[in-house]
């Protein structure tokens, strides 16, 4: 039973798993592999093996893209659902994996090599190329752009005014509130309205200084917070009177490494049960939907209670799960692949 529900919300959810190539900085002499791929035509590019300890664990998802798959070829097999929020979807696609796995890569990649763009730089370009064409045909748009980062189970606002004093956020709330119609709004939060993907390459560029600041102040918190991408679309047809809302969620999660890896006392201890914490409920929600369950447990966590509108419902999840192939690994990626498989 519990099966077909979860066959039956495929529609919704999915998870596509991506590997990435073995770096130069990964260290020589460590060639032994750990990660395979099958060959069989019913599995392949759905199909990843991992070999810890001379024993194979086979998992299958919607998607796995190899390692000398290029950024392009990720943006292939997403474009559609990026549409979809220009049609009035609520879309989130997510990147999950440990630290150096290839999140950051997936969803911003390199935007000074054309290239090497990820699904964000991309997305966007497809946004507002696709607007174009549609105010042909009449529509008018609006759009929007937030950028947050949930560190600590605490919001920062990225696109807060003069990020470098550091008492900028005091008095901020950053309180997180749904309306009777499934909007979100965070109080004080920066909301910047858009009109072209160069306006919002500029400010992902500053949303990233402001993330770098915060990286010093704080210990290289940009792998150990959420970020948070938010783009809102509002149509209006003038010839049909149609009108649509939707939303494109892009968020990089915080890495997934486990409390022995990471060594964690204090702060570090504190920090690492905040990331583990909205980790897991993230995956509580994701399964308690996938399951139709009557109770969601969304307000268990910062990311999930922001988020809420955007899950469920006839909103639109992709998953990222992104490995690293070294074989020093292969313990954390074995976690996050059965954490995928569960969502899957
Ligand atoms: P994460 O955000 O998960 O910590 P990163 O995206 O920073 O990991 O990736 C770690 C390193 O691997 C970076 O140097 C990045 O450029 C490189 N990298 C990740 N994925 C790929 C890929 N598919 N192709 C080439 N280099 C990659
Ligand atoms: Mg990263």
């Amino acid at each position: 039973k519990l099966h077909n529900t979860i066959l039956e919300l495929k529609g919704n959810i999915r998870v596509f798993c991506r590997v990435r190539p073995m770096l130069c900085e990964d260290g020589i002499g460590n060639d032994a592999k750990v990660v395979a791929f099958p060959t069989s035509t019913e599995l392949l590019g759905r199909g990843i093996d991992l070999i810890q300890n001379g024993q194979k664990h086979s998992f299958t998802f919607d998607k796995v893209f190899l390692p000398d798959e290029s950024q392009e070829d990720v943006f292939v097999e997403i474009s559609q659902l990026v549409q979809s929020a220009l049609d009035g979807y609520k879309v989130c696609i997510f990147a999950y994996g440990q630290t150096g796995s290839g999140k950051t890569y997936t969803m911003m990649g390199k935007p000074e090599h054309s290239d090497q763009k990820g699904l964000i730089p991309r997305s966007l370009e497809q946004v507002f190329e696709t607007r174009q064409i549609l105010e042909a045909q009449g529509w008018k748009y609006e759009m929007q752009v937030s950028m947050l980062e949930i560190y600590n189970e605490t919001v920062r606002d990225l696109l807060a005014p003069s990020r470098s004093s550091s008492s900028v956020d005091a008095g901020k709330q950053y309180t997180i509130k749904h309306d009777a119609i499934g909007n979100t709004y965070v109080s004080d939060l920066t909301i910047v309205d858009v009109r072209s993907s160069k306006e919002v390459s500029y400010l992902l560029d500053r949303a990233a200084q402001s993330r770098s600041v915060g990286k010093t102040q704080m210990n290289e918190q940009s792998s150990r917070s959420h970020f948070v991408f938010t783009l809102r679309i509002s149509g209006v047809n003038e010839n049909t009177d149609q009108h649509v809302q939707g939303v494109l969620n892009l968020i990089d999660l915080a890495g997934s490494e486990r409390l022995s890896k990471s060594g964690s006392t204090g702060d570090r201890l504190k920090e690492t049960q905040a990331i583990n914490k909205s980790l897991s409920s993230l995956v509580d929600v994701i399964f308690a939907l996938a399951k139709k369950e009557e109770h969601v447990p969304f307000r268990n966590s910062k990311l999930t209670y922001l988020l809420q509108p955007c899950l469920g419902g006839d909103s639109k999840t992709l998953m990222f799960v992104n490995l690293s192939p070294e074989p020093s690994s292969v313990g954390e990626s074995l976690c996050s692949l059965r954490f995928a498989a569960r969502v899957n």
